[in-house]
């Protein structure tokens, strides 16, 4: 049987960048950190961060979050061997083995991580509550909260998954793929 792969879609040509999602995933997975801004950014303490993607035919606002790399920078930096796969193939943190170095967070090409103020330990996607969320059957917190149905997240190695079959009708990208990091981000950009 082919191995899973969960893997996140946003759909840009979707989004009416109502923050929706940033404050669900605040709420869902930092409870001790509902409505705060992580201490010296200007950025509500959650795992999703709006950037600028200047090289597409007119400048696009997207919102990205952790890829779940397939060859990730930051499980091959840790020197602890902190960071790895699951079982469905999304990167994860052992907070036993992390000691807070954030090796990894300078290592991710996509400012994914973020250092928890409290915890000392690398925060990123997915957050304790969306696993909980995820493991109970249930979506995401992002992804349910889109009031426009601009996110997916499932099994890109099922070919009967929603988002495989949203991935075969319309045009999407990854991100920097030069890397070599072999993201499962997917960036929908035309229907
Ligand atoms: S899946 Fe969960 S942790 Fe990841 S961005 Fe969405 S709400 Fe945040
Ligand atoms: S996006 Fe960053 S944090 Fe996420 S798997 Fe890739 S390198 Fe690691
Ligand atoms: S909740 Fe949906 S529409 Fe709102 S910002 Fe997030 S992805 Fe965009």
């Amino acid at each position: 049987m082919t191995k899973k792969q969960l893997a996140h879609l946003f759909d840009a040509t979707k989004c009416i960048g109502c923050q929706a999602c940033v404050v669900a995933c605040n709420e869902t997975n930092y409870p001790e950190m509902i409505g705060r801004e992580v201490p010296g950014k200007n950025w509500l303490a959650s795992n999703i961060r709006r950037i600028t993607l200047e090289k597409a035919r007119r400048p696009i606002q997207i919102l990205v979050q952790c890829q779940q790399c397939a060859d990730a920078p930051c499980v091959k930096t840790c020197p602890f061997g902190a960071n790895y796969y699951d079982e469905n193939g999304l990167v994860r943190n052992d907070p036993k083995r992390c000691i807070g170095c954030n090796y990894c967070i300078a290592s991710c090409p996509y400012d994914a991580r973020w250092s928890h103020p409290i915890t000392g330990l690398p925060s990123k996607c997915m957050g304790e509550g969306c696993l909980e969320r995820v493991h109970d059957g249930l979506l995401p917190a992002c992804v349910s909260a889109c009031p426009v149905s601009a996110r997916m997240f499932g099994d890109v190695n099922d070919p009967n998954s929603p988002i495989s079959v949203k991935l075969s009708v319309a045009k999407s990208q990854k991100l920097l793929e030069s890397h070599g990091t072999k993201p499962n981000f997917f960036v929908v950009v035309q229907k």
